[in-house]
């Protein structure tokens, strides 16, 4: 480590001792995963003169953070019993997680503004119970998933220091090369829709971007990503990062940690418990069906260890030559555009994950202005010409109109939905044209993982659109509870939802792969009556798009494994307009945007045809370079 360059880590530490006035106390300083952390027995000091850190990440460009020794922390039982004495109780305070391996309290309240607005002197109790303090929005209801992660975390304190020290010091070692070569490998989401996956590989470093399954696939040369075919040694990556929670881009995320990868996995902060919420459902479903899981709830509970959440543009370190930024994609709840920032700027992948560039009812639009941007990977799930959605007003009048068509009738529609983006959409919307009298008067079954996940949703109000944050933070109201809605927490209570008489009824999965909707689906389909009423993408090869296309009679198993046939006479019909994608006119409008600085184009995520549509449109408008590639290529960036 005598190397004179400013990446050796023993200088980088000097550097950043230099700058600290003794007074601060600073008994060490360690990696702490993507950050250095600074350790004091006196945190007031520092607290009080904020600057000094400031100042410090200005010259080194790192992210470095405070913290407090062990020896001074407080018993968790004294720290409690202090704090819950000067928090409010309208603050309605509903868990006090102490994270041990940072020396962080985490306060989850269900109106966090009234313990900030009461003079909380943050710094004062910081210095009395020797923890950091976070005051965090509670979800309305528990969610299992989020207590999950905490009881993991709780568990595994000390394995997470040793982890997280680790990792530091990778991200941290010396530079060998300064030059750098950058060569993107498809691994899966390429030429389909489906098992994202792509390694980027640099002189100095190896990163997993997405790591997802294809849903519609049973045979695992084509449900699961072609990591066997660049024949890497989990040892040698620096990073996995995952853009957003959806299975086709996360679902193979714990077969990493099931082989021995000891590294970190980085994604927004709702993306975790989203991601467990999905995976753990994927193991029960699959379990139900009799099919296999590649892994367990061991193999989710590693993940969780290794999980470094990171919020929205963030400049972070995740390898000697490679910086992070995620950005908000506007998709689903927590969804990123992965910016890549590589070897000192020398070159830019901006990856456009799953994106909408169109605000929604619950997020704002994808971000747009990146300072830097060479290769931009785009999603093209709605890539040809014919894919112009309609806007929001007429979708949503088309939407209402054909339910109303069918409950006039005295039918029930049946809306399979993804737990996670769409249904708290749908739900939004039906709310609001009831209360308008625009929609039928009718009760709304909610059934699958839709609850948890719209708890998910409230815990993390600064990733939603900007009406719906301040109404869930500074309101205090819940936009995703309405009279309308009775949630079925069993499926005992199905028969309510089945009774004569028009209703709706949301259920997950999304494409009719598994989980209660199928239930409702073997009940409804027979009756011409009934409608089936799709609003989101069907992935090929899935029985949610087979019967979009037309199939009037699927097998489908019973409880009692037995097949059954079902026929399909209800009405089949889609609603455009909804999607959590851009369309066709949207992904132009965002390549526009980048196009002063781009200089290649990689087209992905979509069907063969639309992705062949889009990149030669794109290389024709915008001159260009344009990639298409299947999977396992190989493309230079640089
Ligand atoms: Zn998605």
């Amino acid at each position: 480590m005598q190397g004179q360059s400013f990446n050796s880590s023993t200088n980088l530490m000097n550097l950043i001792l230099k700058d600290i006035p003794s007074e601060a106390g600073i008994s060490r300083v360690e990696y702490e995963g993507p950050r250095i952390a600074l350790y004091t027995k006196n945190p007031k000091f520092l607290m009080e003169n904020n600057y000094i850190i400031s100042d410090i990440v200005n010259t080194v460009k790192k992210r470095v953070i405070l913290r407090i020794e062990k020896v001074v922390r407080k018993s968790e039982d004294e720290a409690r019993k202090i704090l819950m004495n000067v928090i409010p109780k309208e603050a309605g305070v509903t868990n006090v997680f102490f994270d041990d391996a940072l020396g962080e309290v985490i306060i989850e309240a269900k109106r966090p503004n009234s313990i900030i607005n009461n003079n909380f002197n943050s710094i004062e109790l910081v210095n009395e119970i020797g923890w950091k303090i976070k005051i965090r929005k509670a979800p309305h209801i528990p969610s299992t998933s989020m207590s999950n992660i905490y009881y993991t975390l709780k568990s595994s304190a000390e394995d997470r220091e040793r982890i997280y020290k680790t990792i530091g010091e990778r991200i941290f070692r010396p530079r060998i090369l300064s030059d750098s070569e950058i060569t993107l490998l498809t691994l899966g989401g390429f030429g389909q829709v489906g098992r994202s996956c792509m390694l980027l590989e640099t002189s100095e470093s190896k990163v997993l971007i997405d790591c997802g399954i294809h849903p519609g696939s049973r045979n695992p040369l084509e449900s699961y990503p072609r990591l066997d075919w660049v024949d890497i040694d989990l040892d040698e990556l620096d990073a996995v990062i995952i853009s957003h929670a959806h299975l086709d881009h996360s679902g193979f995320l714990p077969v990493l940690y099931k082989y021995g990868y000891d590294g970190p996995v980085y994604c927004s902060e709702p993306t975790l418990p989203l991601m467990v919420l999905l995976l753990t459902d994927f193991i029960k479903v699959a379990s139900m069906q009799g099919d296999y899981a590649p892994y367990d709830m061991r193999d989710i509970r590693e993940m969780i260890k290794h999980c470094i959440t990171l919020p929205y543009s963030l400049v972070t370190d995740i390898s000697p030559d490679i910086k992070l930024v995620l950005n908000n994609a506007g998709h689903i709840l927590g969804s990123s555009i992965i910016h890549l920032h590589i070897g000192e700027g020398a070159h830019n992948v901006i990856y456009t994950g799953d994106y909408k560039f169109e605000r929604t009812l619950l997020f704002e639009s994808a971000v747009w202005n990146y300072p830097r941007a060479e290769t931009l990977i785009t999603e093209s799930t709605y890539g040809s010409k014919e894919d112009i959605m309609p806007n929001r007003e007429e979708a949503e009048n088309d939407f209402v109109n054909k339910i109303n068509e069918t409950l006039k009738e005295g039918g029930k529609v049946l809306i399979p939905v993804p737990a996670v983006g769409r249904a708290q959409e749908i739900m939004l919307v039906l709310d609001r044209y009831m209360r308008m009298g625009k929609l039928i008067e009718v009760p709304i079954f909610i059934e699958g993982m839709i609850s948890e996940a719209t708890a998910i949703h409230v815990a993390y109000p600064e990733y939603l659109a900007r009406d719906l944050r301040s109404k869930i933070l500074e309101e205090d109201t819940n936009p995703f509870v309405s009279e309308y809605f009775t949630i079925i927490e069993h499926p005992s209570n199905r028969d309510e939802a089945l009774r004569e008489g028009p209703a709706l009824i949301m259920a997950t999965s999304g494409m009719l792969e598994g989980g209660p909707v199928l239930e409702y689906f073997k009940e409804l389909a027979t009756s011409d009556k009934n409608k089936i009423l799709f609003v989101s993408y069907q992935i090929n090869g899935t029985l949610g798009r087979r019967i979009l296309d037309g199939a009037r009679e699927v097998n489908l198993i019973n409880e009692d494994g037995k097949i059954k046939v079902v026929n399909i006479n209800c009405k089949v019909e889609k609603v455009e307009g909804f999607s959590g994608h851009s369309d066709y006119n949207q992904i132009m409008r965002f390549v526009a945007k980048l196009r002063p600085k781009l200089r290649r184009i990689i087209v992905a995520h979509g069907e063969k045809k639309k992705i062949e549509n889009m990149a030669r449109v794109l290389s024709r408008m915008f001159k260009i370079p344009t990639f298409q590639p299947d999977i396992q290529e190989a493309i230079k960036l640089r």
